[in-house]
């Protein structure tokens, strides 16, 4: 439980708030009841009751993207109808709302709420001892919304910064091994929900080390990018390419089996062969190729094309084998001398 409340930064919030209310406007709700304010004793109990909800469904469905939106309305609407049912009160429980609404609701969305809430608890002109209790009220609302717009626009920005940082590989550009962990298994349960095939394929460079030790590390980074560059060219926008690490690549398709993937295998053994170039000539590679199992776990999945790859280097390097049944060759394949595995 503690551990989602510090991974998961919007159920936080939404429990923070939850909590809060709950500690809050309880004492209130009974005095309300007390004095026989029974309009404002219903306004809070149902306020109390929606926020309560609005937690528990997070908690329970992890959707807090909804919970979020939901919870922000009920707690602006909440003290504008407080400041209805009770007079200048209401004001003080909106500046809290204004605050939480840009961590519960997207910048736009928190935007259009708070300026609503402002309006209209203005257009209730009776909730104001004065003109200039209203402007001041206004004002404040509007700097208070503001700041929490900026806080959370910066809080947002450095955890997008964070997110990039820990999946993206500085050298290429593309994901990194910890992101195709959490791809690879997304992909396996999307294949289990919709019987969508998906294949993967991972790469190695062939003598890569010849290539550092004769021309220099710099170019062998260069020769990574190269690599990278076209590869990314020569794929669609749906595939997905990551560095599994050092000179090794693993890139996931959607949508792609049989004689499709002979043709895609085809093509990248083509680009490795005659477009990646250094000082002494191109590079080759070694593929393994896996197309997913129904049912099967991303990590064995993983593994198939490892033990493919190995395949590929054991018997002779520059080939592509597959895990799985040989899919339909095409003519192109022969003629560029592709191996097949099993
Ligand atoms: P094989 O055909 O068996 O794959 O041989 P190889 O030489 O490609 O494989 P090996 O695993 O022996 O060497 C991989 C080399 O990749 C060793 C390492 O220095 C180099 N390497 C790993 N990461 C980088 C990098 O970011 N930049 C450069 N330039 N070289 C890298
Ligand atoms: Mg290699
Ligand atoms: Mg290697």
């Amino acid at each position: 439980m503690l551990n989602r409340l510090k991974t998961d930064f919007r159920l936080s919030i939404i429990t923070l708030l939850g909590t809060s209310a709950f500690l809050g406007i309880t004492p209130f709700a009974a005095i309300r009841f007390w004095q026989g304010n029974v309009l404002a004793g219903l306004i809070d109990t149902s306020i109390l009751v929606f926020i309560c909800a609005g937690m528990a469904y997070a908690w329970i469905t992890g959707d807090t993207r909804r919970s979020g939106v939901v919870l922000a309305v009920i707690a602006c609407a909440g003290a504008v109808a407080v400041a209805a049912a009770v007079g200048e009160v209401g004001l003080f429980w909106l500046f809290p709302c204004l605050v939480t609404t840009f961590f519960l609701a997207n910048p736009r969305l928190a935007t259009l709420l708070n300026a609503t809430s402002i309006v209209a608890m203005v257009a209730q002109s009776d909730v104001f001892q004065s003109d200039i209790q209203m402007w001041t009220f206004a004002a404040t609302a509007v700097v208070v919304s503001a700041a929490a717009f900026a806080f959370a626009q910066r809080t947002n920005d450095q955890r997008e910064r964070l997110e990039q940082l820990a999946t993206i590989d500085p050298l290429t550009g593309v994901q990194n091994r910890r992101a195709m962990n959490e791809e690879l298994g997304e992909a396996a349960a999307h294949a289990e929900r919709t019987g969508m095939s998906y294949a993967l394929v991972m790469m190695d460079i062939d003598h890569f080390k010849k290539i550092n030790d004769t021309y220099g590390h710099s170019v062998g980074d260069s020769v990574l990018v190269d690599l990278v560059t076209r590869m990314q060219q020569s794929t669609r926008k749906s595939d997905q390419l990551f560095r599994y690490g050092g000179e090794e690549f693993v890139l996931l398709l959607p949508g792609v089996d049989g004689a499709g993937l002979s043709a895609v295998m085809n093509n990248l053994q083509h680009i490795v062969r005659k477009k990646v170039k250094h000082p002494g000539g191109t590079i080759s590679a070694s593929f393994g190729v896996a197309i997913l199992r129904r049912s099967e776990h991303a990590g064995s999945w993983l593994d198939r094309a490892d033990s493919a790859l190995y395949e590929a280097k054991k018997t002779g390097r520059d080939r592509v084998v597959f895990s799985d049944k040989k899919p339909k060759p095409t003519t192109q394949e022969h003629a560029l001398g592709t191996g097949f595995g099993d």
